[in-house]
């Protein structure tokens, strides 16, 4: 399977950062468009029942929007904000669903205004915020599910209890709003297949036990979480073997008629990022060498801390290699990379680079912490 993760070969990344270093200086983060669209295609072909709404907090940079805009792609946001820079692409108000659990007052009404009128919700108080605000709305009951396994924890936050999740499902009936579907997400970077046959059955229950009722539901919203491969030689559940189970769960427990959706964000972008960034100052200490990189954890790196991720650095140079400890720029302790890195006698000005860092990296990074900015985001085919 590996072939399928379609990463460029070593060469052809090292091309791609001496061409892009000679127009921009660094930090930079290459976004590939072709990449977005073999993700996007990739996620079409083994999911064909299931339209994606692409999360966009993992990278809502306008260019990276845009391609997806092109594709007719559909769109999960999370805030007015992001509705805004989804619409004024262009992309119809149908085609956006507005998927965090706690809105603001603010944000209904903006949702209302734009005509978005899909929205997810797990509690009581926030059905009555809906009915108020955008009466009508379609909604989906988020259910609490097992996150298990997956790298970042989305259930404690968020999601009913799957027991309460008809009489919501009611109440929101009750209150005058078009009670449609279940949502769940099952954790981010989630390996562990299981978690989603388990979500698929609990969904498939509240189905059930809401028609017993006179309630039919047809939208399922299986969430994000499909995973991506950080490291070049990382051996754990593909995509491909995933989607298998998701597509033949989806069919044993759903009717036909159900029209299922997902959410995901990893998946379409991280593969598509390169970051690339160069040693501004080097020493050896304690044994080991200190190279102190152009970018950290308060820029592109930031997805270390808020993503619980780990990337493989990458340089240009061959050679021996030996321990080091990797850090970012900034007067702080706690913007350190990687206290125990493999890589070859670096020098001021050599590049340092990880690929697979499109999500959830210049998303969280900060403006400007200590005069730092993070990486410029470039476009490349
Ligand atoms: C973050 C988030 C996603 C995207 O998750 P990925 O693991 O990046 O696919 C989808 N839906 C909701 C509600 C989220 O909060």
């Amino acid at each position: 399977m590996k072939s399928s993760e379609f990463s460029l070969n070593g060469r052809a990344v090292e091309n791609l950062i001496r061409q892009t270093l000679k127009k921009h200086p660094s930090p930079v983060m290459i976004i590939r468009r072709s990449v977005l669209l073999r993700q996007y295609r990739r996620f079409l072909t083994h999911l064909p029942q299931i339209t994606p709404y692409y999360a966009i907090k993992a990278n809502p940079h306008p260019e990276i929007l845009k391609v997806f805009a092109r594709l007719g792609a559909h769109f999960d946001v999370a805030s007015a904000h992001e509705m805004n820079l989804v619409l004024s692409l262009g992309v119809p108000p149908h085609r956006l669903i507005f998927a965090n659990t706690i809105k603001s007052i603010e944000d209904i009404q903006a949702a209302y205004r734009r005509r978005v009128r899909l929205m997810t919700f797990d509690n009581e108080p926030e059905l009555y915020k809906i009915a108020k605000h955008a009466p009508g709305t379609r909604v989906l009951a988020r259910i609490k599910v097992e996150n298990v396994g997956s790298v970042v924890e989305l259930s404690l936050k968020f999601g009913a209890d799957p027991e309460h999740a008809v009489f919501l499902l009611r109440k929101a009936k009750s209150l005058g709003l078009r009670p449609e579907g279940v949502s769940f997400h099952v954790g981010s970077q989630c390996t562990r297949i299981e978690n989603y046959v388990q979500a698929l059955e609990i969904s498939s229950a509240i189905f059930r036990e809401t028609r017993e009722e006179g309630l039919t539901l047809n939208v399922l919203d299986i969430g994000g979480g499909f995973p991506i491969r950080h490291f070049d030689h990382e051996n754990h559940t593909c995509f491909e073997l995933l989607a298998r189970t998701v597509r033949k769960e989806a069919a044993r427990l759903f009717d036909q008629k159900t029209r299922i959706i997902a959410e995901p964000g990893r998946f379409l972008v991280g593969p598509a990022g390169v970051l690339v960034t160069q040693v501004v100052g080097r020493t050896f200490r304690n044994n080991k060498n200190y190279y102190y990189l152009n970018d950290g954890i308060y820029g592109d790196f930031s997805g270390i801390v808020f993503d619980h991720c780990k990337y493989e650095l990458k340089t240009l140079r061959r050679g021996q290699k030996f321990l080091s400890t990797v850090a970012g720029p900034t007067c702080d302790s706690f913007d350190t990379i990687s206290l125990s890195e493999e890589l070859p006698e670096l020098d001021v000005g050599s590049v340092v680079y990880a690929k697979n860092i499109g999500a959830y990296s210049s998303a969280s990074a900060v403006q400007s912490f200590n005069g730092f900015a993070p990486a410029k985001i470039v476009m490349t085919d």
